[in-house]
């Protein structure tokens, strides 16, 4: 009975992520070296970042800025004064056998991440440190890599460390949290936020209690996630292994897990060091980083409008849907040039309707996006017009959006040019109206004797005479106007 009752106990899991990102400076974190991604091996490095006896390290200030105004864009509380730390280890892949990063006193604390639902899961901390080198294993065995090769092009990247208090609920919440998360970043314009080029990484730490419980539970830490999918799928293996591990009585250990995305499992790699392991100092070359009032007013001045103020704006301002605003606010550019078009033609939920189909769809065809296409704003909004004036029809409007979106030429020339004007002047499609009544006696008996689907008959014959120029909104009411 007692274990009928254990087993039935639910779990629920406790999330936190720590989220790595490479900030787009055009610098590295304290050297003069590029920093862009794919350049040859070892061919963006200098003596400072290779660690070098008697070098010095320079604080890169566009980088305190980026942390600085992403800080500030999730209300966190950006230090005055701050410093640099060693954090000490031995791999291949920090030349320096340390890493410069920021231990007890961060650049910033607290703040919180909002998601599309509206909920805010809450930071911890974001501190600024250097990126580390890439190793590859190489080598011709199938099995294993027989040597290891080290690039060093990465090391000394500004990097930016983003650490949620745990408080995510479910995978689909960490997902939602780093698409939000990740929407500000490219926003702000810190970071181009690829996960797949690593400029974007994500470790979870995790670990589930029984429903209804506070205690945390003994958490795994889980690395080598490349996408949000596979963060997705890592959390709810882990769930389901530790959910398992619980209800058959054994006991959770505190341990590093990677990801192996192929076979959908994570694995044990070592348990976790201790934060003391990494011998923590304050970096004697470095001066602590103050920070005065005057810059950091600067700096958020200079913060855009965030994604979900912009979305909740749109709502209000061109009365579209939450989901159209959602979708329309996802990329900068793009909310950018839907509020251009909104508020050239006067009507945003037009300007909804048309960015989030026709558009959206003649885009795809081309293989194109907004930036590579070179339609501009005021030629949607000059569509948008014409048609909403009866000039052309909504089936010409579509050929036209097509060729703007593809070309580039403006509405009315491909209007003009492709003899796609409709004719909306009551006295001429009021002729062809008559014409067709005139030629069609059958028609116009059956429909007065009660047959209404003659009417469409008739239509079709007015645009058929017209060549389908003829406003058919005008048609259909002439004929009921004059068939009484
Ligand atoms: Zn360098």
């Amino acid at each position: 009975m007692q274990q009928a009752i254990e087993r039935n106990v639910s779990y629920q899991p406790v999330i936190g992520l720590e989220v790595h990102v490479e900030l787009a400076t055009q610098s590295k974190m304290f050297c003069g070296c590029r920093n862009v991604f794919g350049a040859p091996p070892n061919t963006l490095v200098c003596p400072v970042c290779l660690g070098m006896p008697g070098t010095l390290p320079v604080i890169n200030r566009r980088a305190v800025e980026f942390l600085c105004k992403t800080g500030m864009a999730l209300g966190c509380d950006v230090a005055p004064f701050s410093k640099f730390d060693r954090k000490n280890y031995f791999y291949p892949d920090m030349p320096k056998n340390y890493q410069i990063s920021q231990y007890d006193m961060p650049l910033t604390t607290g703040g919180s991440v909002r998601l599309a639902s509206g909920k805010r899961i809450a930071l911890n901390r974001i501190h600024l440190e250097e990126d580390t080198g890439k190793n590859i294993h190489a080598g011709t065995s199938m099995a294993a890599s027989e040597y290891t090769l080290i690039d060093y092009n990465r090391a000394g990247v500004p990097l930016m460390e983003i650490v949620s208090e745990p408080h995510i609920a479910t995978p689909e919440e960490a997902e939602q949290y780093l698409s939000a998360l990740k929407s500000v970043l490219s926003y702000i314009g810190v970071s181009d936020v690829k996960m797949h080029e690593g400029s974007l990484r994500c470790d979870a730490n995790i670990s589930v209690r029984p429903a209804g419980t506070s205690t945390l539970g003994v958490k795994a830490e889980v690395k080598n996630m490349n996408s949000f999918r596979s963060v997705v799928r890592a959390l709810r293996f882990e769930i389901e292994r530790q959910t398992e591990a619980l209800t058959s009585g054994e006991r959770i250990i505190q341990e590093t897990r990677n990801w192996d995305d192929a076979r959908g499992v994570t694995y044990s790699t070592r348990s976790k060091e201790q934060a003391h392991d990494y011998r923590y100092f304050p970096d004697p070359d470095l001066v602590p980083l103050t920070l005065d009032d005057a810059t950091l007013a600067q700096w958020r001045e200079e913060l855009p409008e965030l994604p979900l103020d912009k979305r909740d704006r749109f709502i209000a301002e061109y009365g579209v849907s939450e989901y159209e605003a959602g979708i329309l606010t996802e990329d900068r550019s793009a909310a950018e040039f839907f509020e251009a078009v909104a508020r050239a033609c006067g009507d945003g939920k037009q300007a909804a309707n048309w960015m989030l189909g026709d558009v959206r769809r003649s885009l795809e065809k081309h293989s194109l996006t907004l930036a590579t296409s070179p339609v501009r704003p005021a030629q949607l909004a000059e569509l948008i017009r014409i048609v909403a004036a009866g000039q052309i029809s909504g089936k010409a409007a579509k050929e036209v959006c097509d060729a703007v979106v593809a070309e580039g030429t403006d509405p009315q020339a491909v209007v003009a040019q492709r003899g796609l004007s409709q004719i909306s002047d009551t006295e001429a499609v009021g002729a062809m109206v008559d014409d067709a009544l005139a030629a069609n006696p059958e028609s116009v008996a059956s429909y007065k004797g009660g047959k209404a689907k003659a009417l469409e008959f008739l239509v079709g014959q007015v645009m058929k005479s017209s060549r389908g120029k003829a406003n058919i909104d005008i048609v259909r009411e002439l004929l009921r106007e004059r068939l009484g």
